[in-house]
């Protein structure tokens, strides 16, 4: 393996990040030992891979993301269902997402707002929806992806473990 390989499609990609939005708060970031993704795969946001594209080991990066770059803008409000419309035995929690039935049949996530005792708010905005994301992310490594990895589409971890 070359120690100049790019960033590209096809390739399993480890980055350190830190998240933050407009106002400097922030939202997530990666441990010292960064995180794997699949470039080309939907795995981070789009403005963000982009800007990695072509990148090499020890790149460092300030990337600013539009909503429409990152998790989109919002639209729609939340909506209430009754709590025994999902099953007893799952604990829901603000911050959960989920696949709900969308419009045709056809599968949309949607993420827990707010819980009571009957009511369950949902809202199909992703959380970051609407903010700018500021990225500082570093590349730590580069590889190729295994083909089992490009056929489901994300990293299987150093070790080949299926986290999933
Ligand atoms: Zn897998």
């Amino acid at each position: 393996m070359s120690q100049t390989e790019a960033v590209a499609k096809g390739k399993v990609v480890t980055l350190q990040y830190r998240l933050t939005d407009e106002h400097g708060k922030l939202l997530d970031e990666s441990d010292q030992e960064g995180m794997e993704y699949l470039h080309g795969a939907d795995n981070i946001v789009p403005g963000l891979e982009r800007k990695i594209t072509g990148r090499g080991v020890g790149d460092k990066l300030s990337v600013v993301v539009t909503p429409e770059e990152g998790y989109g803008k919002r639209s729609g409000g939340s909506q209430k269902v009754p709590r025994d419309s999902f099953p007893d035995d799952v604990e829901l929690e603000v911050g959960m997402q989920f696949l709900a039935e969308g419009a045709g049949g056809k599968p949309m996530p949607v993420w827990v707002v707010g819980v009571t005792p009957t009511e369950v708010e949902i809202d199909a905005n992703h959380p970051l929806a609407g903010v700018t994301l500021n990225f500082e992310v570093e590349i730590l490594a580069i590889r190729p992806a295994t083909s089992e990895e490009i056929a489901h589409g994300h990293p299987h971890g150093p070790e080949g473990h299926h986290h999933h």
